[in-house]
């Protein structure tokens, strides 16, 4: 048995065929004619585009064209003047070979992505690498990447597999993905998990263990390959397998059925998301609409803050996308333990009990209004909602409106629309929130339980600190008596709450949240379907 990462889900029993690029190998050479040198480069970029073209296009027929945009970034590169720019005054100024300038290019590219703090971001230096090695192919007269003529039931081998690797497989017969290298986030996973075939990625030498026809187990649930399995092992597997799939099988009906309890309450199951894409695996996963969009993701990985342009497109793309379903929109919540390398925060001794989120949006309305201006701008497109974060007293909301009714008032008198009733509602995630939960209900159109944070303030246990977690208890009856009295003091009030934390997708959570009455559970799309059906069977 081989351990790996657990990248998908699921159970393939098959037969390995291991995918090895025919490694090229560069070195520098001097040259005379820089010309000439130039124009071979920008011949091969050219192939090199042309092949990607089409290979983009035969994903999106396969994948859809959101799982295939991968190849728009590929083509950026080709695009971007300073990635080719940098590989010609590199010919020029030292007078060497396309094939060596172009490796420096893309190694200086790799060392970029290498050091940025984001794991997405990193695992990006697969792509620069993807489209470097198939210039090189080019440069070299090679195929890139093909495999040979595969058979039925094939679990692919490889060291990594890059977009234009999977964009060539021939789906239909491929069965899983193991990898050498990569991470949940790498694009093997993330290719896999858009397939629904298993994968285990990170397994250092599987391509050294395996040969081609060898018979396989790969577990993607445990994050485990077997090779050559006994009888007893493969009866096993073929039970577990058949387990696995029936359960999606069931979970996959449920994805256009409006939940209810088995009493007839109606549920919302709803998704979180970072990204506006994010709102397309919520729509795929059946989701009633989107219960939190983190907004200060649209402020990291850049140099500036984002125009109200920038984040009206952003907005707008996810209400509309989402129709007549809501979307639940927070205020940007930065501070803590998330910073912009842009805005300089001073240090302080407790980040978490600092500066954050909307206490430091109150005092920076330069930052704060041009967000609220986009959010109702976008509120004309569908049925958007405002929620501001880290609420800690009545005070803090009033002034949040008192500032959202001046935009609406600028964007009035500009012409622009927005809609006037727009909800507005708060995150419960400090116990002063949910103590006074009565007196906010009044105010608020609705409440979004924070649990991520109020668990960790209820019982002052940071949520980074691994040395606490065993203190971090969403079941603690503390949290739950929070939880409770915010859940009555809405309803008290005709008001409805919500749950964004993740303990709204905890399996043993949920049925204690329906039984105090939580009207709406958000939480990250892959739980959806699972939660959907805890409802449906309470
Ligand atoms: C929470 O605190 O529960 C929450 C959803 O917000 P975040 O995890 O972004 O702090
Ligand atoms: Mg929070």
């Amino acid at each position: 048995m081989i351990k790996g990462i657990s990248a998908s889900k699921g159970y393939a029993i098959g037969q390995a065929a291991i995918k090895s690029n025919e490694d090229i190998i560069i070195t520098e050479t001097k040259i005379n004619d820089v010309a000439a040198e130039k124009n071979k480069l920008s011949v091969a970029i050219e192939l090199t585009r042309k092949q990607l073209n089409i290979i983009s296009q035969k994903a999106e027929k396969e994948v859809g064209k959101d799982n295939s945009s991968i190849f728009e970034s590929h083509m950026m590169f080709l695009d971007d003047p300073e990635f080719t720019g940098m590989a010609e005054a590199s010919i020029e100024n030292n007078m060497i070979n396309a094939e060596k300038a172009l490796q420096d290019v893309v190694n200086e590219y790799m060392g970029i992505f290498a050091a940025m703090d984001d794991e997405y971001m990193r695992e990006r230096g697969a792509d620069v690498r993807d489209v470097g090695d198939r210039i090189q192919s080019n440069l070299a007269g090679k195929s890139y990447g093909k495999m040979d003529e595969i058979g039925e039931n094939t679990i692919v081998v490889a060291r990594d597999l890059t977009p234009s690797d999977t964009a060539q497989l021939d789906k239909s017969k491929v069965i899983a993905f193991l990898t050498d290298i990569g991470g949940r986030t790498s694009h093997t996973a993330i290719m896999a998990r858009t397939l629904e075939i298993p994968a285990v990625v990170g397994m250092k030498d599987i391509t050294a263990r395996v040969k081609n026809g060898d018979n396989v187990i790969a577990d993607g649930c445990e994050g485990i390959v077997i090779l050559n399995p006994d009888k007893k092992t493969l009866d096993e597997y073929k039970q577990k397998k058949y387990e696995f799939e029936k359960e999606r099988e069931l979970l996959k009906k449920l994805v256009n059925i409006k939940t209810r309890t088995k009493d007839g309450k109606r549920i919302e199951v709803v998704g979180n998301i970072g990204k506006p894409e994010d709102v397309n695996k919520v729509l795929e996963n059946g989701g009633d609409g989107v219960g939190l969009f983190r907004t200060e993701f649209l402020y990291m990985d850049r140099d500036s803050i984002p125009t109200e342009e920038e984040q009206f497109q952003a907005y707008k793309y996810v209400t509309q996308k989402m129709g007549d379903r809501p979307v639940v929109i927070r205020t940007l919540d930065i501070g803590g333990d998330k910073k912009l390398s842009y805005l300089p925060m001073a240090e302080e001794m407790n980040p978490f009990l600092g500066l954050r989120a909307i206490r430091l949006c109150l005092g920076r309305i330069d930052i704060f209004k041009p967000q609220l201006r986009a959010l109702l701008r976008a509120s004309a497109y569908g049925n958007l909602k405002i929620m501001f974060p880290m609420i800690s007293s009545l005070d803090e909301f009033l002034e949040s409106k008192r500032i959202l009714k001046e935009c609406m008032q600028e964007l009035k008198s500009e012409g622009k629309a927005f809609n006037e009733k727009l909800e507005t509602g708060i995150m419960v995630e400090i116990p002063a929130a949910a103590v006074c939960a009565d007196e906010l209900a009044k105010h608020v159109d609705f409440f979004s339980i924070g649990t991520n944070d109020l668990i960790q303030y209820t019982i002052a246990a940071d949520r980074m600190n691994e040395k606490v977690a065993y203190l971090y208890n969403p079941m603690h009856p503390a949290v739950l008596k929070l939880i409770k009295m915010t859940i009555q003091a809405a309803h008290a009030e005709g008001k409805w709450c919500g749950m964004c934390g993740e303990m709204a997708g905890d399996e043993n959570a949920v049925p204690t949240l329906l039984e105090y009455g939580l009207d709406e559970f958000s939480m990250s799309a892959s739980s959806i379907l699972n939660t959907k059906k805890l409802i449906i069977n309470n």
